[in-house]
């Protein structure tokens, strides 16, 4: 590095985040409520300059301690990322300190192999038809999310399925299922669907889930029951026989690339969706090739707050090989966009350094 200053401080702060709407339950978990809190870590250094970026785990001055007095170099490889495991609690804020010093949107320092208009879907389509308990609005609840969320920008749609894990008998929860794909295909005749059962069906289920929406043609179909290399093996049998076209992805729950690359190299698995957040920036770096050599494709897992999908973003425009991110729509308190531009279903990155988003003053 050119200029390589050295760290004086790491701040936390939490930053209250909104969801347009209370969203659900899915097929495991209920309500997933109005956004909670952002937490982000801020790193200062002796030249002025400052990154910062979200963290994911409670910060003692024990971590604070470790950083403290380092130069840059010590901690970040432009080329790899994040040098130490114990240091990637500060993946994503020294990644964005980094863009600061070198003068470089993150997207470039991974390579800008892919581009700066990346396709975002809309991640936020929850079993808000079950809700209240007390009177559940039924379909229309979905619909009306679908509409709402178009009016934000977005195009495509993931749409939450498996109702008869948990929260409903299992033949009804699976025509529920069944119905709101199809309402939600006939209102969207042109729209890209997703569907995410979080693990919510077995095999057979979830072959008779598919056979009932054959003719929807689903973009992807995402963790539909937990990993199996058999039963992914026979969901694309089947997906061969009756939707060809549609995607399986995996690995967004406790991945383990050991055992998801080899039934991504045998074609049953074809996109894989490590949290941008837990796996992590640094790792993704190190692992798309990786991907790329067994013919599968990356979309980091974003839900949960809206910068995770701007992260996600700059892995696509930097590393490539990531066809579609997840949007988490809503906004977070003190965070200015800057010059990204969400529209059409695209966002469009800026070339502001780091990731170009900037923190205004608490
Ligand atoms: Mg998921």
């Amino acid at each position: 590095m050119t200029s390589d200053p050295t760290i004086t401080g790491v701040r936390s702060a939490e930053l209250p985040t909104h969801y347009p709407r209370t969203v659900g339950r899915n097929a495991r978990l209920g309500s997933h409520g109005d956004g909670g809190t952002s937490a982000i870590a801020i790193i200062d250094t002796d030249s002025g300059q400052s990154g910062w970026g979200l963290i994911e785990q409670a910060v003692s001055a024990t971590m604070i301690d470790d950083v403290v007095g380092r130069p840059l170099s010590e901690l970040i490889d432009p080329n790899h990322g994040v040098r130490a495991d114990r240091h990637c609690w500060l993946d994503a804020p020294l990644h964005d300190l980094l863009g600061v010093v070198l003068d470089l949107p993150v997207y470039a320092i991974l390579g800008g192999r892919g581009s700066t208009a990346v396709e975002v879907y809309d991640g936020a389509i929850y079993f808000d038809d079950l809700d209240p308990e007390s009177a559940p609005r039924g379909t229309e609840a979905v619909l009306a999310n679908c509409r709402a969320d178009r009016k934000l920008g977005y195009r495509d749609f993931k749409i939450k399925i498996g109702r008869g894990n948990r929260w409903r008998d299992r033949d009804a929860g699976d025509r529920r299922d069944v119905e709101i794909t199809r309402l939600v295909r006939d209102a969207y005749p042109d729209t890209r669907i997703l569907v995410d059962a979080n693990d919510g069906y077995d095999l057979t289920g979830f072959q008779r889930y598919l056979d009932a929406v054959a003719d929807v043609g689903l973009y992807w179909v995402e963790e539909p029951f937990a990993d199996d290399a058999d039963d992914l093996a026979q969901l694309r049998d089947h997906l061969n026989e009756i939707s060809p076209q549609t995607l399986i992805a995996e690995g967004e729950t406790d991945p383990d690339l050991d055992e998801l690359l080899p039934i991504a190299a045998a074609g049953h698995i074809d996109v894989l969706l490590m949290d941008v957040m837990s796996f992590g920036i640094s790792r993704w770096r190190r692992t798309m090739a990786e991907l790329i050599k067994h013919g599968v494709v990356g979309s980091p897992h974003a839900w949960g707050r809206p910068l995770k999908t701007v992260y996600a973003a700059h892995l696509a425009a930097g590393l490539g090989n990531i066809p579609v991110v997840e949007g988490v729509p809503g906004s977070t308190e003190r965070v200015d966009l800057g010059s990204h531009v969400f529209a059409d279903g695209i966002l469009t990155l800026s070339d502001r350094p780091g990731f170009g988003l900037s923190l205004l003053a608490g």
